[in-house]
């Protein structure tokens, strides 16, 4: 995949990484951190909807939300179109991916000003250890598995996770693509899987991330996304729908064989 810069709005190496802002001909602006594409104007509806609304929609009243990492808003953006939903925490190690969104993408940012939201900047892996049994959902929007965010793809930080919920509590952790993180899925699902009583892979289509097919792991403590009518009164997307809800767990061959091992029956 190859785009045009037209123009760099922002650069810095913030005390985590390099934080760059580029204007590009075919996405609009786009955040990128490390070099790695983390979102674009055009497509960060997908990723954004498909991390937030699976769990949203299959617990069945989600008050307390944490996002671990997602410093650009746009996962919290998502989870505030739930009229259940009482408080947001925001974990996010590096203020300045939060300060350049709120300065370069307010499409994205303008959800961290409601009064729901809270802003964290700690690691996400000494958050959920402090906090057991305190959330509704969990959403793990991470960077890549290098430098900060090694930790938030290990079996222990999904342990924790599964401590950190309440009763009928769900975990989503963006797991990259199929395409390229072959053994990291396997991992990552078969860490989930070992701890949760549910567990399930599901799938969607971001144009500017590696491969353009990119997964996602859900854990739940309860409730299974595969029995679930999604209901969207009231709520606007344009990327998820209740359709998407159940052929997102439909898995090409390749990809079922990834974690064929340790489904529980779905997928
Ligand atoms: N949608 C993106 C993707 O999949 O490419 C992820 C976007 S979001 C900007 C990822 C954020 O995770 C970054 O801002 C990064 O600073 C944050 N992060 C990385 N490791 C973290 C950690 N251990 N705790 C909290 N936040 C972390």
């Amino acid at each position: 995949m190859s785009c045009k810069v037209s123009r760099t709005l922002h650069s810095e190496q913030t005390p985590f990484q390099k934080l760059d802002v580029i204007e590009t001909t075919e996405f609009g602006r786009m955040l990128v951190l490390d070099g790695m594409v983390q979102t674009t104007e055009a497509d960060e509806f997908v990723y954004h909807e498909m991390i937030a609304h699976v769990a949203m929609q299959t617990h069945p009243s989600p008050r307390r939300v944490a996002v671990i990492g997602g410093g650009d808003g746009g996962a919290v953006r998502e989870v505030l179109k739930y009229a259940s939903v009482q408080q947001v925490r925001l974990v996010e190690i590096d203020r300045r991916v939060v300060e350049a969104s709120r300065t370069f993408f307010p499409g994205l940012s303008a959800g961290l000003d409601d009064p729901r939201v809270e802003c964290l900047y700690v690691d996400g892996v000494q958050h959920i250890r402090e906090h057991k049994g305190e959330y509704d959902v969990i959403l793990v929007d991470s960077t890549e598995p290098v430098g900060p965010a090694v930790g938030l793809f290990s079996q222990e930080f999904y342990r924790e996770c599964f401590e950190s919920l309440a009763p009928e509590g769900i975990l989503v952790a963006q797991t990259e693509s199929p395409f390229f993180n072959k053994e990291l899925i396997a991992r990552a699902f078969r860490a989930i899987a070992a701890v949760f009583p549910v567990s399930r892979l599901y799938l969607a289509s971001v144009p500017t991330y590696p491969s353009g097919l990119w997964s996602f792991s859900l854990g739940s403590k309860g409730p299974d996304p595969l029995d679930v009518e999604p209901d969207l009164t009231g709520i606007e997307t344009r990327y998820y729908t209740p359709g998407i809800h159940k052929a997102a767990f439909q898995l090409p061959r390749f990809v079922q064989e990834l974690i064929e091992t340790d489904t529980n029956g779905g997928g």
